[in-house]
């Protein structure tokens, strides 16, 4: 087995919904410690992500057909107070069911098979104070990642709708706010992860950030135009930065037409790795699955079959040292030259 780090899945939110432990194998979601052991995955990112409802949303409701495709409103802001109080319902999940990674030596270990770890990410900085007064307890309790935004704006920066086609150029960039975070995170050693982020947003952390920069969970846009997948161009500033980008593996966001749902076919998400792997270089491609977030493409449809992937490269001529790359070798340097 090649052991795997992956970049994003939301299996404390799908606990935080439906109750039960990570600690058991469930019959529901994609992702349990359990299923991560049966796939080879040695350590994950488990996003803290505050939902506008507490309820699992129903985007087809809001879903909007346009000449060419659909778009689907960006989500408003959250209400006062909800992040700080959902997040700590969820890292409460995460202290009580999973070992935390809090350094590069802990994923090593995890990587050599001792033990499963999970990297505490928050998915939208909502959860920290504008001025920024809690981000340093934040990471006192182990967090070491950080979205600064989901698809919907906050004080910091604001994220793209999911609408096909479309590109990621759909609103502002940082806020002051947003400026200052990024530059606490780098002082502070946490990831600045720059996934569901506008353009603008994009560009002003490439800017700003000392850290290679990094994209959890995401594709080509290339081959699949919606504003959640990354431009060409913004492949080439994760590669000169020495960043990665995680591949998720969603039906949806790898389809050629975006499809909800889609009978998304293996080869499809194969041919994204590919696109990244041949216009960034393998050294900056890894796993983003989103499980718990996303309906997976079946070949690979819980944390149990990730090995799958790996086969159908090898299949593709993929030497096993390029395949350890993209598991867990880009991981490990990047965060090595990030968290402090
Ligand atoms: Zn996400």
């Amino acid at each position: 087995m090649i052991p795997v780090v992956d970049g994003h899945n939301d299996a404390l939110l799908r606990v935080w919904r439906t109750g039960g432990s990570l600690r058991e194998r469930s019959a529901e979601g994609q992702l349990d410690l359990p299923r991560m052991r049966d796939g080879g995955i040695a350590a994950g990112f488990f996003a803290v992500f505050v939902p506008a409802e507490d309820e699992r949303p129903d985007y087809s409701a809001s879903l909007r057909r346009t000449t060419d495709g659909y778009q689907i409103p960006l989500d408003p802001p959250l209400p006062a107070g909800r992040g700080e109080q959902i997040a700590e319902e969820l890292a409460a999940i995460f202290a009580r069911d999973l070992t935390p990674v809090l350094t590069v030596s802990d994923l090593e270990r995890c990587v050599a098979g001792d033990e499963v770890g999970a990297i505490l990410h928050l998915e939208g900085a909502e959860p920290i104070a504008p001025d920024l007064g809690n981000l340093e307890s934040w990471r006192e309790r182990g967090m070491r990642s950080l979205g600064l935004a989901w698809s919907r704006p906050n004080a910091f920066a604001c994220g793209v709708p999911f609408c096909y086609p479309g590109t990621p150029d759909t609103g502002p960039g940082l806020t002051d706010a947003g400026h200052a975070l990024v530059r606490a995170c780098n002082e502070l050693g946490i990831m600045v992860d720059l996934s569901h982020l506008t353009e603008a947003g994009f560009t002003d952390v490439a800017r700003l950030s000392a850290a290679p920069l990094v994209v959890t969970h995401a594709a080509a846009h290339a081959l699949t135009p919606i504003p959640r997948n990354l431009t060409d161009a913004q492949l080439d500033a994760v590669r000169d930065s020495g960043g990665l980008v995680g591949v998720f593996f969603d039906r949806t966001m790898t389809h050629p037409h975006a499809e909800i749902d889609a009978d998304t076919s293996f080869e499809v998400l194969l041919d994204h790795v590919e696109h990244l792997a041949e216009r960034m270089g393998v050294d900056h491609v890894a796993l983003g699955s989103d499980y718990d977030g996303c309906t997976p493409v079946a070949a690979v449809g819980d944390a149990s079959k990730v090995q799958t992937l790996f086969e159908g490269l090898a299949a593709r001529g993929w030497p096993d040292d390029d395949l350890r790359a993209l598991g867990h070798r880009n991981w490990l340097r990047v965060l090595g030259a990030t968290w402090r």
